[in-house]
């Protein structure tokens, strides 16, 4: 069976792609950059399109044709964005075209039977199926790698969730769930290892040929689980994105910050938050400043205490109201500063 997928090596914390030096992530950096861009979205749909525009659709499914149309799901993935992504892909499609080519009679009607009563809420899946042709066959295929991502996605949204002390209800369960479900090693697919002697150095190196989405996610924070990396979770409430650091007082991701794509989380939000601390301390002094006026007022003209007295506590009661308007730009400063005066 032909292997094919992103091949690492892994050593003191970083994943190195094989055959390319200079390509290497720490532990973990890889897991956040696949999971949590539009890459594999990218590649999905041109996967997707290109099963659609398979010029082999109608001819018998044949060993030839497997192999005529393994090269043509390759080629239209050279999609070289993000080189690891466009490997893990099209190992992934590869891993599922090689296993079902294997299968005898019995075992793959069975499991074409299993596979056309899978819940119709996943759209994005082909019911017209089969072994009979080319067509049908990728299109089993591209099902199979669609429930993959799917499922690694899952995994790496639950875990990191979990792992980085911010999850919902609904993450802790889902977490639970698929670790319930990962004691089944077979339900983890398409990691192989493979040994060299390097004569060199007299050491043996392995490498791990990753082609599931799934397993990515499981061979990363397997190494995360020992390493001094964490995952964490950023703190940029538009962002919320998954990211890897050392230390645990990490707050912001190093990934285009949603408010403003030209610059990081990490560059752009601590800024935002400086400055609504500066403009909510000088909102609160004005509101400090009207209050004491009103004192003094009090104090000057004791027989008007009672309407001086529904005045303080109106600013007591609103001000806080109307300085988050001015925050949160539905009220000007101007408005603001008469909104006091009136007092
Ligand atoms: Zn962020």
């Amino acid at each position: 069976m032909r292997v094919n997928g992103l091949t690492l090596t892994y050593e003191g914390g970083v994943n190195t792609v094989l055959g390319h030096p200079d390509i290497s992530y720490p532990v973990g950096n890889l897991l956040c950059r696949i999971f949590q861009g539009e890459t594999l979205y990218n590649i999905s749909r041109i996967v997707r399109n290109s099963i659609g525009m398979c010029p082999m659709w109608d001819n018998a499914l044949t060993q030839d044709e497997i192999e005529e149309a393994e090269r043509y799901i390759l080629e239209t993935l050279l999609y070289d964005d993000f080189f690891p992504a466009q490997r893990l892909a099209q190992g992934s499609i590869i891993r599922c075209m090689e296993e079902y080519r294997s299968l005898d009679r019995a075992t793959a009607a069975g499991l074409l039977t299993q596979e056309k009563q899978r819940p119709v809420s996943f759209d994005w899946l082909f019911d017209d199926i089969g072994f009979e042709t080319v067509g049908e066959f990728l299109r089993l295929c591209y099902n199979n790698y669609i429930i993959d991502l799917t499922n690694g996605i899952d995994l790496f949204a639950a875990t990191s969730a979990v792992w980085s002390g911010t999850a919902t209800d609904e993450e802790q369960v889902c977490y639970d769930e698929l670790c319930a479900a990962l004691h089944d090693s077979s339900l983890v697919p398409g990691i192989v290892m493979q040994t060299s002697y390097d004569a060199t150095s007299s050491t043996f190196e392995h490498s791990f040929v990753i082609s599931s989405f799934l397993a990515m996610a499981v061979f990363e924070f397997s190494h995360m689980a020992e390493s001094a990396t964490k995952v964490m979770r950023c703190q940029n409430p538009e962002c919320r994105r998954f990211f890897t650091a050392k230390r645990s007082s990490a707050k912001y991701c190093n990934y285009p910050a949603p408010q403003c794509p030209g610059r990081t989380c990490n560059d752009y939000y601590p800024q935002i938050v400086y400055r609504e601390k500066v403009r909510t301390s000088e909102l609160d002094k004005l509101i400090k400043n009207a209050k004491g006026r009103l004192y003094n007022a009090r104090r000057r003209h004791p027989d008007w205490a009672d309407e001086i007295n529904k005045k303080l506590s109106d600013l007591t009661i609103y001000a806080p109201i109307k300085r988050d308007s001015v925050l949160d730009g539905t009220m000007t400063m101007n408005e603001f500063r008469e909104w006091l005066d009136s007092h």
